[in-house]
């Protein structure tokens, strides 16, 4: 099986499920409870903390632990909501756990604007130059899309929203880190969000970075772990194996490798006149369509190949991945062609190429089959 569809989900480290069978089944203890070994969980913890605020490039702010990035995303932003006749900003290419949460802050009677992508996938930065003003309490644009894998540019947003207001700017950076080299204090993002399960930790888990905590407020009550911020214990056993995840990776060198594979798969692709491929500087994602053949019936095919491609983000609906597509402007025959291919950094050349052959030769088919 050759797995193309990593923006999904990535496959565990093994040293990672051994991390998390360390402290699932001998160093279980609940890092809140006095005694020594306990004390000893909440140490390892608070060294996966400051490996994941070093991974960042963060000298200063928080790491908060969560349940994985639908989780950070909703508290970065229900957490920053505040009373009063406040504006909010979102991209239109947000992943559904920010966009379906502006729809609710819509819902609940809040002012909010959407800003439309350019033609290659990034927000418009004038709209946002246009949009904000004083009354805005928080932008979001993602990193990086899990959808075409369009860079934005978040220095010229943070640049741009601080320069107009003292919102706040959130950055949903699930298919970023770990995978992009950056430095969040250059980005100038004051929270971001983080799911192991991308880079071969597991799922479930995942973190938020607060640059200033105490513009944030909880949104889940009770114990008061996570200074406060996220109630409940945390998930020791997911959390210690999405550190030993963020230790084995080596961000600029996978970078380069997956660079490599993308490039190998768009020149196989290339040359059939009847793909078309969206351009995008993230290498981990590639977004495609076969004219005329459409999009759910290739993946279809090619899972009989033993290639597992995806038609959209897998874990919105098929509208949501219609929604950015056709915000960049995409024709809506191209929308429905369009097939999502992502890589992890240990696939081989030899099964990209595989996999390259056999998006041609299946697509074909169905598009000869039609005519
Ligand atoms: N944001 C982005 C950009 C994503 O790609 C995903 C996963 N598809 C999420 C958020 C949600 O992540 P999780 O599964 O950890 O809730």
């Amino acid at each position: 099986m050759i797995f193309l569809d990593n923006a999904s989900t990535t496959k565990m480290f093994e040293s990672a499920a051994g991390q998390y069978k360390k402290y699932a089944c001998q160093l279980f203890y609940n890092p809140s409870a006095f005694y020594r070994p306990a004390r000893e969980v909440k140490n390892a913890l608070d060294e996966a903390r400051k490996c994941l605020l070093e991974r960042l490039g963060a000298k200063q702010g928080q790491i908060v632990f969560t349940s994985g990035a639908t989780e950070s995303n909703n508290l970065a932003i229900m957490g920053s909501r505040r009373n009063g006749k406040w504006e909010y900003v979102f991209s239109m290419g947000e992943h559904p756990s920010v966009f379906n949460v502006a729809k609710e802050l819509e819902r609940q009677g809040c002012v909010v604007h959407y800003l439309p992508l350019q033609n290659n996938g990034e927000v418009d930065y004038d709209a946002l130059e246009k949009v904000v003003n004083e009354k805005t309490r928080l932008v979001c644009v993602m990193h990086v899309s899990n959808e075409t894998g369009a860079l934005n540019d978040i220095k010229k947003v943070s640049k741009i929203v601080k320069s107009k207001s003292k919102a706040l700017l959130h950055v949903d950076g699930v298919q970023a880190f770990n995978k992009i080299v950056f430095s969040i204090d250059e980005l100038g993002a004051d929270s971001y969000t983080i799911s192991a399960h991308k880079f071969h930790g597991p799922k479930g888990v995942g973190a938020l970075y607060v640059r200033n905590p105490n513009l944030l407020k909880s949104i889940v009550f009770g114990g008061g772990q996570e200074n406060d911020l996220r109630s409940g214990t945390e998930n020791v056993p997911g959390i210690m194996a999405m550190k030993d995840a963020c230790e084995k990776i080596n961000v600029s060198e996978n970078f380069e490798k997956v660079q490599k594979l993308k490039n190998i798969l768009c020149n196989i692709l290339q040359k059939d006149e009847n793909v078309k491929i969206v351009e995008s500087l993230s290498p981990y994602i590639l977004s495609m369509s076969y004219r005329g053949v459409n999009g759910e019936t290739l993946a279809r095919a090619l899972q009989d190949e033993d290639v597992l491609v995806s038609t959209g983000s897998a874990c919105s609906t098929k509208k949501a991945g219609n929604r950015i597509l056709e915000s960049m402007g995409i024709r809506k025959e191209d929308v429905v062609s369009s097939i999502r291919i992502s890589f992890n950094a240990y696939i081989t050349e030899a099964e990209v190429e595989e996999a390259g052959r056999k998006i041609l030769s299946c697509a074909q088919k169905i598009h000869l089959l039609k005519i």
